[in-house]
């Protein structure tokens, strides 16, 4: 069965201080949740996932980072590798967020050769898509989808694709306060998981994890992960608050 997964996306957020205390506190929470029903993964900014790693060690959390060069060594100055995220323990790591794409003009091809670079280091690829407002009032959100998934993803041999979650993102809410509808998110879930079926077959694309992300919170979240193809949700803004991530956790 595939897994359901809460992946907080902290982005540029909390001092160590802070972050120290928001991990113990989700902690906290989890130990006290009988059967927690989804993995959880906390994505702190790069600087904190050593003490990230050291906080979650002997728990069922785990640690991902929000970005990562496609390079595998050398002179990239300010840059992490995939390599140096699977030394330290970082099991996931969050590729193609709109904001790599817009703000640092992060293209498919380099998602392609970023995605290649996380698998060969096992760290597992949280990987982004989603439209523009402008793109879905055109009626063109499923075929932008669609593009940016079989740009970056459809080279992968079917063993490769079975280890890449897949995070559904409108750009348009991304930390707007708008959610898609369950009926909206659930329509492009079942249609990323019929263009999996079609290039990888029906068995991966059952096993694959197809996250919603954008304005996902304490109060929506449940009626969003009962959709039969919603395995989850990145949450940004509501990952910042222990209270809130957990009861997104408990949303199954
Ligand atoms: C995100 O940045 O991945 C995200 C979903 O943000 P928010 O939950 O704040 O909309």
């Amino acid at each position: 069965m595939r897994k359901n997964i809460v992946a907080g996306n902290w982005k540029m957020n909390k001092s160590f201080s802070e972050a120290e205390t928001l991990i113990c506190d989700i902690l906290d929470g989890l130990d006290k949740i009988d059967e927690p029903l989804a993995d959880v993964v906390i994505c702190p900014p790069a600087l904190y996932l050593e003490m990230a790693v050291d906080l979650i060690r002997e728990t069922p959390v785990c640690i991902g980072a929000q970005n990562m060069s496609q390079f595998a060594s050398g002179a990239y100055t300010g840059e992490i590798s995939a390599s140096m995220l699977q030394s330290m323990e970082v099991q996931y790591c969050i590729l193609g967020h709109s904001e790599r794409r817009k703000y640092f003009n992060e293209t498919d091809a380099q998602l392609a050769q970023k995605v290649d670079s996380a698998l060969a280091n096992d760290v597992l690829p949280i990987f982004c898509c989603g439209e523009e407002l402008s793109e879905r009032e055109a009626g063109n959100h499923q075929n932008v989808v669609k593009g940016q998934i079989e740009n970056a993803l459809f080279h992968l041999t079917p063993d490769q694709f079975a280890n890449v979650v897949i995070a559904y993102e409108p750009i348009w809410a991304i930390g707007t306060g708008v959610t898609a509808s369950p009926e909206q998110a659930q329509e492009m879930h079942e249609f990323i998981r019929g263009i999996v079926v079609g290039k990888y077959g029906k068995a991966i694309a059952e096993e694959t994890s197809i996250l919603y992300g954008g304005s996902c919170n304490a109060k929506n979240a449940k009626e969003l992960f009962a959709k039969p193809d919603i395995d989850g949700g990145l949450i940004g803004g509501a990952a910042l608050v222990a209270e809130d991530f957990l009861t997104i956790i408990k949303s199954f």
